[in-house]
């Protein structure tokens, strides 16, 4: 099976750097916990493109556990492809940034179709946190599992969190594997 992965808030906390970039604290606020993306002074498309866009990026945290659950399925023979709405720029920035967090190697597919991307590159499922890009990915017949945030609660698809995912994923993947037969 080929699993899409998502970067930005799927397993890098980059709301929580934006937060402790823009504003001084690394807790996001309320309000902003709510929208999937945030009116900021500064925080345009092209933030990310900059240097300074470019070390946030950089100095995120993973998810705990959302690398080990990665590669608790490249030793079952999975592959992993990262499916990122990131500017095309910041591809190094993002390998180096899986390399030292310990996530498996995979393809980096720079895209804002998610869905088309999805079915380029054969996957079979796909982990996501933006409603918006789980619209497509669901619209192209690919299954989604969110990660919960604030602003995906009433998105209709099955969510968790990394700490659970070890549990839930493989109990998901042989039902998914029946479908693809069917
Ligand atoms: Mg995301």
């Amino acid at each position: 099976m080929i699993i899409g992965v998502d970067i930005c808030n799927t397993i890098a906390q980059v709301n929580e750097a934006l937060a402790l970039h823009f504003l001084g604290t690394s807790k996001v606020p309320d309000d902003l916990q709510k929208q999937r993306q945030w009116n900021l002074p500064g925080l345009n498309p092209d933030f990310f493109r900059s240097p300074e866009g470019m070390n946030l990026l950089s100095q995120a945290k993973p998810y705990e556990k959302a690398s080990e659950v990665l590669n608790s399925f490249i030793y079952k023979g999975h592959k992993i492809v990262y499916i990122t709405a990131r500017p095309q720029e910041t591809e190094l920035v993002s390998r180096r940034w899986l390399r030292q967090h310990n996530f498996p190697l995979g393809d980096i597919v720079h895209s804002h179709q998610k869905g088309e991307s999805c079915l380029e590159k054969g996957v079979t499922f796909m982990i996501e946190d933006d409603p918006f890009y789980a619209e497509q990915v669901k619209r192209a017949g690919i299954p989604v599992f969110l990660v919960r945030q604030r602003y995906n609660v009433d998105f209709p698809a099955p969510k968790m969190d990394w700490k659970i995912a070890g549990f839930i994923l493989p109990k998901a993947i042989p039902m998914m594997k029946r479908n693809e037969r069917s």
